[in-house]
């Protein structure tokens, strides 16, 4: 069994605890308007035409998006980096895209990694069966699970989805004693109005349990915009301004009140 994989990010220290390897699974059923990996969505290798421009000259070539990885190719990726990840008690991350789109694969590599002790963690979006969540559950020690909007017109609108699977699967995490991390992409003008910011801030307290040991608000940021021009995408975002240090900052002691922890960015 394989996995097509579209990008694999040594060192990081963005997605779980210690130093982690991340994996980012191609393949998303959502379409977020902001979306930073949107070479990630389609669930399929492409070889994108792409120009590099040097001065006044332009260079073209195609670039592969998205190669097929094995169970013991990420076990051999991960055994290099073995040293660093035991000290820094970090582990492995499988990202997207929206990496429950390659269940089986997920399934499996996770087993695996389990299998020889690497602390795992599922970066997603929370749109796939509940089925499929309680399969991984065993295998998982940590879900980075998004919430985007609370309005399900809202949140269709934005990503292209409903939320009631995404919200239905993060109720069952919650009670299933696994650490999850909740991220909320911070987009002014979509999510980040008082009365959308007061309706998700009295969710996550009214729902929580020890499971949910995190809240990162991660502010909408322009450095993927650079990808869309690279990869011949249109960019639906230009004229959305990102959020201000001082705004994060307030954000942050906004949802101090829900009692668990906050930290702006991933
Ligand atoms: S869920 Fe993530 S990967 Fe999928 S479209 Fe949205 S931002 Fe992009």
């Amino acid at each position: 069994m394989k996995g097509l994989i579209f990008s694999i990010k040594r060192y990081s220290v963005h997605d779980g605890p210690g130093i982690r390897v991340t994996f980012f699974m191609k393949g998303c059923p959502l379409n977020c308007l902001w979306c930073h990996n949107p070479e990630g969505i389609s669930a399929i290798p492409v070889s994108v035409a792409m120009t590099n421009r040097i001065g006044e000259r332009e260079f073209h070539h195609n670039e592969e998006v998205g190669k097929y990885y094995s169970v013991e190719n990420i076990l051999d990726i991960l055994e290099k980096e073995r040293v660093f990840l035991n000290q820094s008690k970090g582990g492995v991350t499988f990202s997207g895209g929206e990496p429950m789109l390659q269940f089986e694969f997920l399934l499996e590599i996770l087993k695996v990694c389990k299998a020889n002790e690497y602390h795992t963690a599922v970066d997603t979006s929370g749109y796939s069966s509940v089925q499929n969540y309680k399969s991984i559950l065993p295998y998982t020690d940590l879900f980075l699970f998004d919430i985007k909007h609370m309005d399900d017109a809202k949140h269709s609108e934005i990503t292209g989805v409903s939320n009631t699977l995404i919200l239905d699967n993060y109720m069952m995490l919650l009670e299933s004693g696994k650490d999850i991390i909740v991220r909320v992409p911070v987009i002014p003008g979509f999510n980040d109005d008082p009365d959308h910011l007061n309706r998700l801030k009295k969710f996550l307290y009214s729902t929580k349990t020890v499971s949910l040991r995190k809240i990162c608000l991660l502010p909408y940021h322009k450095i993927g915009s650079s990808k869309y021009k690279r990869f011949n995408i249109p960019y639906r975002m230009e004229n959305v301004d990102t959020p201000s240090k001082e705004r994060m900052k307030e954000l942050k002691e906004f949802f101090s009140d829900t009692g668990v922890k906050v930290k702006i960015g991933g």
